[in-house]
């Protein structure tokens, strides 16, 4: 028994030491991805669940490294935050979001919108707003044309935690930014929170609505969160419709914007622009 408990440590430790290695190896390539701009930030279109016609756009960062490829940001976004990196790496997406801002107002397409993901880290540096405000002072991009999405779970900590949050948050909306729930419905919240967060949208997550089936995976919850919503008076957005099926009871419960695979995955800021400047066929 003693052996087999000898063997649980050892293995224990060698695990620890991997975990080590590769939290160090993706640390060192992070700043390195930021001094080569190894990082690219992909655009997927939210459209309207009526007609399939593109309304606005989600970023959603992508880490091309030398040696390992394409890495997911569920790869490298817990490492930056362990390690401060999220702050850099939170403000070279913002930058690169309000220079795609600036290019479509320039081609005249200023209706569309950008938002982007906010971790929790960054909001807790109480440096995001700040550097919001300068950015988009410096590129002369009105607030409106930006959404922030931050998940439940981060706001539900924020809110018991630090009254910091609550106050960066009516910043946040002071500069015309909208604020989205993301995520919603996969932290401990109950639906009755939604009511406390100072938000525009709240995003029904992408688990109540697609799996390995044709159907919503849970109408009930999807109902709650849109009849909820809309007596808050706030949008909905359902992530990860994958099918027909899907985006027509989705309809049904009345939610009216949707993102997902059955219209298009995140695609380069190029291909986004061309989706716009050439209509869809019918
Ligand atoms: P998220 O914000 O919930 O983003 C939705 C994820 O679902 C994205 O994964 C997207 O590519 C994927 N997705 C979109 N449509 C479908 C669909 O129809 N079916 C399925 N199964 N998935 C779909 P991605 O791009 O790998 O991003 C993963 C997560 O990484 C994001 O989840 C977000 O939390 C985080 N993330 C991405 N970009 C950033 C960023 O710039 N900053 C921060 N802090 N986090 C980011
Ligand atoms: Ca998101
Ligand atoms: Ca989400
Ligand atoms: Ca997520």
């Amino acid at each position: 028994a003693k052996r087999l408990g000898l063997n649980k440590v050892q293995c224990f430790t060698s695990n620890l030491q991997t975990q080590l290695e590769k939290h160090l190896h993706v640390e060192k390539g992070l700043r390195r991805a930021l001094e080569a701009s190894q990082f690219e930030l992909l655009l997927q279109p939210k459209w309207s669940l009526a007609d399939c016609k593109v309304i606005g756009f989600e970023a959603l960062l992508r880490w091309r490294s030398e040696n390992d490829g394409l890495i997911s940001p569920q790869d490298f976004i817990p490492v930056a935050e362990k390690t401060g990196l999220i702050v850099p790496v939170g403000e070279w997406v913002l930058r690169q979001t309000l220079a795609y801002l600036e290019r479509w107002n320039e081609l005249g397409l200023c209706q569309y919108g950008i938002a982007v993901n906010v971790s929790p880290l960054q909001l807790k540096s109480g440096q995001f707003v700040d550097m919001l405000q300068h950015l988009l002072q410096e590129m002369g991009i009105a607030g409106e044309g930006l959404e922030v999405e931050i998940t439940e779970e981060t706001l539900l900590d924020g809110y018991e935690e630090d009254p910091r949050v609550q106050r960066d948050l009516s910043r946040i909306r002071e500069l015309g930014v909208k604020i989205a729930i993301d995520d919603f419905g996969t932290g401990y919240s109950s639906l009755r929170y939604l009511r406390q967060f100072p938000a525009d949208i709240v995003k029904i997550d992408k688990s109540f609505v697609s799996a390995d089936q044709e159907d919503l995976v849970e109408p009930e919850i999807c109902r709650a969160v849109v009849t909820m919503a809309e007596s808050l008076g706030m949008e909905v957005i359902a992530e990860g419709i994958e099918t027909q099926q899907q985006r027509q009871q989705l309809m049904d419960l009345g939610c009216r914007v949707g993102q997902g695979y059955l219209v298009s995955p995140p695609v380069s800021f190029d291909e986004a622009t061309r989706l716009l400047l050439v209509p869809a066929p019918d």
